[in-house]
């Protein structure tokens, strides 16, 4: 029997760790009977009991699938993608290079200030 849930081996992070977090989001809920989704477990069910598996035992009930989708969520942005390539298409964006460099300048200023001046080292600049 295959595993309720999809997994998110088809395309692994790790080219792009660092820059992007992996997510995973609950689309729905399918009846394995008819394969209506549903957006939550609860409807899915009650529609089992009410329909699809009328006067069948609670084991039976149970044979929902979970719908997950996984996302790529950029952690600069916090924007998310539904797919590497259109990460890596949002990472070649103007708007996505001119929020990296104002995090990477806050992150500069924030040394600066740990330094005080005279840990400063006499060749700074
Ligand atoms: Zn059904
Ligand atoms: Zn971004």
């Amino acid at each position: 029997m295959a595993s309720p849930f999809q997994t998110c081996d088809l395309w692994s992070l790790k080219p792009i760790s660092g820059r992007a977090s992996e997510v995973t989001v609950d689309v729905g809920f399918v009846c394995k009977k008819c394969h209506m989704v549903y957006p939550a477990e609860v409807l899915c069910l009650n529609h089992q009991r009410a329909s699809c598996f009328q006067n069948k035992p609670v084991s039976e009930i149970k044979a929902t699938l979970k719908l997950v989708q996984c996302h790529v969520e950029c952690r600069a942005c916090r924007e998310r993608f539904t797919t590497i390539i259109d990460f890596k298409f949002h990472c070649d964006m103007d708007r996505h290079m001119k929020r990296v460099q104002k995090i990477q300048r806050g992150l500069r200023r924030q040394r600066l200030r740990l330094l005080s001046p005279t840990t400063l080292p006499t060749r700074w600049r």
